[in-house]
């Protein structure tokens, strides 16, 4: 008899207690539908403050199926995901969110076109956003914009951390050893043919979204530096033509005083440009030092993730 395909569903969890007993009954259906493979689903308790741990510790006990690791702290979830990937050891793998917006019934559809039309990856997108304010809606679309035109790795807008890969692509992800993870980036940046899936993300279904607009907005400064370097590039370009309009203004100025004998008055007028001028410059400085603080990050070679417990340790 030849050996059953595996597919490992990663799930990092942060104060999920009552979304995961859903979704852990919702994935069980699937793996019921889905005979022919075996399942293994690996949760990332990312340092929850609630019972999603005793949860998880319950369910490893009563069903085989169920691995988890847990970290010491919260670490975030790209943190998350790099862990639950580390873990895997299915040949295909899937990250999908606890709180259901990522519906487990589509693993099926997804599984079997990775099956049947030879993709690396299939991968979902959504449009719509429920559950999320008009505000941060309108600045998703907005990032996913610049994004396109600033970043070198490609990125579909409004695409989802929810896919199912093939090991190859999996493997080439864990090989981006980097501490400053953005593993949307990633994906554009291994390449590999993705089968992009349009569908309509449900809202949330129990508990409240753990990104909070200061979360989402560093999230969205992480993305831009981890996979662009053009706003380095727009201050220089922005110093050049500050110094070409100085240039033009101080010709001007000798001119008048010289020639029309009018020499230029005021402190005002130059307080201002001093004021500008020294504001652009922080501006960029502080570019320039987001740069500077992902390189001090990254040289002090610090784990990505601390983990406290495993299902090993609760046998
Ligand atoms: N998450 C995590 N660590 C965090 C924040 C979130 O592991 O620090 C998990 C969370 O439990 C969920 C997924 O990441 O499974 C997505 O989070 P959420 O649904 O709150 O985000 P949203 O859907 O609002 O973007
Ligand atoms: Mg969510």
């Amino acid at each position: 008899m030849t050996q059953k395909e595996k597919i490992s569903i990663v799930v990092p969890c942060y104060n999920e207690e009552e979304s995961l007993p859903i979704f852990y009954e919702e994935i069980t259906k699937v793996s019921k539908k889905l005979k022919e493979v075996d399942f293994e689903y690996i949760f990332i308790n990312d340092g929850s403050k609630d019972k999603t741990l005793s949860i998880l510790r319950e369910l490893s006990k009563k069903d085989s199926k169920v691995r988890y690791v847990s970290f010491s702290r919260n670490f975030g979830k790209e943190a998350g995901m790099f862990a639950g990937l580390e873990a895997t050891t299915g040949d295909y793998v899937a990250i999908m969110d606890a709180d259901m917006q990522d519906p487990p019934e589509m693993i099926i559809e997804m599984y079997k076109s990775i099956k049947k039309e030879d993709y690396d990856c299939v991968a979902l997108y959504t449009k719509s956003h429920k559950g999320y304010n008009f505000i941060r809606k309108g600045l998703t679309n907005c990032w996913y914009k610049l994004i396109e035109k600033i970043s070198d790795s490609k990125q579909v807008p409004g695409a989802r951390d929810f896919r199912l890969m093939k090991r190859k692509m999996v493997d080439s992800i864990l090989s981006m050893r980097e501490y400053n993870r953005y593993t949307k980036g990633m994906f554009g940046f291994v390449g590999f043919d993705t089968k992009w899936i349009d569908y309509e993300a449900p809202e949330r279904v129990a508990g409240t979204s753990k990104f909070n607009l200061g979360k989402l907005i560093k999230y969205a400064l992480e993305g831009i530096v981890a996979f662009s370097t053009k706003p380095l590039l727009i201050s220089a370009y922005v110093g050049m033509l500050f110094c070409l309009v100085a240039f033009i203004a101080i010709i001007v100025i000798i001119v008048k005083t010289l020639v029309l004998g009018d020499p230029t008055s005021g402190w005002p007028s130059l307080a201002c440009i001093i004021i500008f001028v020294s504001g652009i410059q922080l501006f960029f400085l502080g570019i320039i030092g987001m740069y500077l603080s992902k390189i001090y990050l990254e040289v002090k070679e610090r784990p990505v993730y601390i983990v406290k417990e495993t299902e090993k340790d609760n046998k």
